[in-house]
């Protein structure tokens, strides 16, 4: 049987690690080509290694999302060695954990870094690829948040919070704008998903982590590969009237 997303080629950032490389994975089974795109070059590289093992077709590229020449460049080499982008995943994030009150050049720190990967990393890459993106009548996924509805007390800096409410505003607005071109832009909204982001702050706060799951009808802790299948159907024809939206892969957190 044809997968759902044969014929497409999805770039996915920050898929070196944690939800990213589990969406580059699903993305493969199902018939893309995928630009595995992060930071980490060696990363990259691991996770078109275990897509290849599996049968499917990948490619690794060393991008750090807040160079906007970069992402420039990038969006050419993919375009010229693999084809046009059909998909974008704008996933790669980062988050810190010290309170607003804490050491000045810390916080501020804090709220440059993120904003650079966060937000501005989405805006640069999705620039780099706009053409290609309209021209295929594409999908974009961004990676946002319960953190684009409040703020979670799990310690997360103010900063990231922020950041994950931008990605949810420009999610509506690129929606609005692209929609006459046939381009699809929206977002999904994990819970506390197990990857590298959050393993210190699991393993120093387990009073925390209580705290979030006794809030969560599911009563569990998401795993990356929670985040595949809703990452699948919005890249896919079978959302095909679906822009603008979120949707939450939360375990319930915000039911109640
Ligand atoms: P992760 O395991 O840390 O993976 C993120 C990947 O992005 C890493 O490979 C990281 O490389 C890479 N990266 C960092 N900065 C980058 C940059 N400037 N350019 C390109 N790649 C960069 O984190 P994750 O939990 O899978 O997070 C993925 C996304 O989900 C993020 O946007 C995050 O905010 C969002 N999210 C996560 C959770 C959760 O509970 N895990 C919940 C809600 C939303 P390095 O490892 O070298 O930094």
């Amino acid at each position: 049987m044809a997968g759902l997303l044969e014929r497409h080629i999805a770039v996915i950032t920050g898929s070196g690690s944690g939800i990213g490389r589990a969406i580059a994975l699903g993305y493969a089974r199902e018939g893309a080509h995928v630009a595995v795109a992060d930071i980490d070059a060696k990363a990259a590289a691991e996770t078109v290694e275990a897509i290849t093992a599996a049968g499917g077709k990948a490619q690794s590229f060393t991008l750090d999302v807040t160079d906007r020449d970069k992402c420039r460049e990038i969006a050419g080499e993919i375009r010229r060695q693999i084809g046009q982008v059909t998909i974008l995943v704008n996933n790669a994030g980062i988050n810190r954990r010290n309170a607003f009150t804490a050491d000045p050049q810390a916080v501020t720190k804090d709220w440059q870094d993120i904003m650079a990967v966060n937000l501005n990393g989405v805006f640069n890459v999705t620039h780099a690829l706009l053409e290609q993106l309209r021209a295929s009548r594409g999908r974009i996924v961004n990676i946002a948040s319960i953190q684009s509805f409040m703020h979670v007390r799990t310690p997360n800096s103010l900063a990231y919070t922020t950041s994950k409410h931008g990605v949810l505003g420009f999610t509506r607005a690129l929606a609005a704008e692209l929609g006459k071109d046939g381009v699809r832009v929206n977002a999904i909204g994990p819970g506390l998903i197990e990857t590298p982001l959050n393993a210190r702050a699991r393993a120093n706060h387990p009073e925390l982590v209580k705290i979030f799951l006794d809030h969560t009808p599911l009563g569990r802790t998401g795993k990356p590969e929670d985040i595949v299948g809703p990452a699948i159907f919005l890249a896919c024809d079978l959302s095909g009237y679906v822009t603008g939206s979120i949707i939450m892969a939360d375990g319930g957190y915000r039911v109640i």
